[in-house]
């Protein structure tokens, strides 16, 4: 039995690990949160039993009054309360899901209804108040899944984008303009997209949530709309 020499082994190996399916990875939408099962039991309570929980303190999810709370350190748990017997049940952590630009996102329900919520943003409001206008949510360490109270504070627009490329998230600059003809310079940046790293447009981006809402818009004429009130025009 003759063997193949190694380079045509080697090129039979590559040709054998490419032919794979092209199969495209779809982000999973609306996946609902599952109870915490107890310590130790996924990387997330791992990961936090690291962190002294001795003097956690919580608070009433504002909006959620006598359903959630959250903590300073940033977990989310359904209110804890007594069984039949009176005994008092703890309330269970939300594992929550990691949105795609690194943000931790829990599910609340709410007369039957699902919110999909950021998990820094409750922490802000039940413990500092309710988001100053045009404030945002911003992260200290540059960590987008730090959701601890000590970690955030509302601040602007600018303060955000001026954090990103601090925190070493470098902006490619041969970009220029989005595919709207809209400047993509301060403050015309979209935070979400400058912590992925690229330049995103905030005013499409606006614009994209706003049509997502309302059907039948001229998305060119609501981008636009959005860029002059950014750009202060
Ligand atoms: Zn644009």
């Amino acid at each position: 039995m003759v063997l193949p020499s190694l380079p045509r082994l080697q090129i039979a190996l590559a040709d054998l690990l490419c032919q794979g399916p092209a199969v495209e990875w779809k982000q999973p939408r609306g996946v609902l949160p599952t109870l915490d099962p107890g310590p130790n039991r996924n990387t997330l309570t791992r990961r936090r039993s690291a962190v002294d929980q001795s003097n956690e303190r919580w608070l009433p999810v504002v909006g959620f009054e006598g359903v959630y709370e959250v903590s300073d350190l940033g977990r989310v748990r359904g209110v804890p309360r007594a069984n039949s017997r009176g005994d008092r049940l703890p309330g269970k952590v939300l594992r929550g899901v990691r949105h795609s630009a690194g943000y931790m996102k829990v599910h609340l329900r709410r007369e039957g209804r699902s919110h999909n919520l950021y998990v820094h943003r409750l922490v802000l409001t039940a413990f500092v108040g309710p988001c100053p206008l045009g404030m945002e949510a911003l992260h200290r360490d540059g960590d987008p899944a730090n959701g601890s109270l000590a970690n955030l504070h509302w601040g602007t627009h600018a303060e955000n984008v001026s954090d990103i490329i601090r925190h070493g998230r470098h902006l490619p600059t041969l970009v220029t303009h989005c595919k709207f003809g809209h400047r993509l310079a301060e403050p015309n940046i979209a935070a979400a997209a400058a912590r992925r790293g690229h330049r995103g447009c905030l005013a499409c981006s606006r614009a994209r949530a706003y049509v997502y809402q309302v059907d039948g818009l001229d998305f060119k004429q609501i981008s636009d709309r959005y860029y002059a009130e950014i750009m202060g025009a």
